[in-house]
């Protein structure tokens, strides 16, 4: 796994990584039915003292399928920062989202398109400096065609706490591929 480095942005996964999935089938269509995972604020807010920009990319089929309007959606997501910063004070800097069905677009995961969609964004973002922590397969894979790091949880982390834990533990990738050379400066002039 690399890691972080400047520009570098933290795509999240939403359901099943930051809030408990709905059932099979299901969606989480009022905040009434938005649960956080345990661990999950805190872990944002350390990305967000971290100096990361923090994206959350998600699937929302219930859309097309009207279980639910982007309104209601709006909704979930007024609801989700409004947990964030009361019980951590953190925040997300995005929340880009895929209303389609599948097939459909080239946003849906594992179609790379909503990480492109942030980039369009801020296209400061450094993708090969970036990472995108999710529960399944489809953000893997999401990930790796758009060349980032990837932490699939329940393989690689047990949650998103333990995600962060082990990102944030690892020094950045310019001081590993470009040391200082101290001794260089020494023998100059
Ligand atoms: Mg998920
Ligand atoms: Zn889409």
């Amino acid at each position: 796994m690399r890691t972080l480095g400047p520009r570098g942005a933290v795509f999240l996964d939403r359901d099943g990584t930051i809030n408990a999935k709905a059932p099979e089938g299901d969606y989480v269509t009022e905040p009434g039915r938005l649960t956080l995972l345990p661990g999950a604020t805190h872990a944002i807010r350390r990305l967000n003292d971290a100096g990361a920009l923090v994206i959350v990319v998600t699937n929302q089929r219930g859309i097309a399928l009207g279980r639910m309007t982007d309104a209601d959606l709006e909704d979930v997501h007024a609801q989700l920062r409004s947990i964030l910063e009361e019980e951590a004070g953190a925040r997300l800097d995005a929340i880009f989202h895929c209303p389609h069905d599948a097939g459909a677009c080239l946003c849906r995961k594992p179609a790379p398109g909503l990480i492109y969609q942030a980039r369009a964004w801020r296209p400061e973002i450094d993708l090969a400096r970036s990472i995108i922590i999710g529960d399944s397969r489809t953000d893997w894979a999401a990930g790796q065609r758009a060349g980032l790091s990837t932490i699939l949880l329940g393989r690689d982390a047990s949650d998103l706490a333990a995600a962060v834990d082990a990102l944030l533990s690892r020094p950045a990738p310019f001081r590993r591929r470009f040391p200082p050379q101290r001794g260089l400066h020494l023998v100059m002039p």
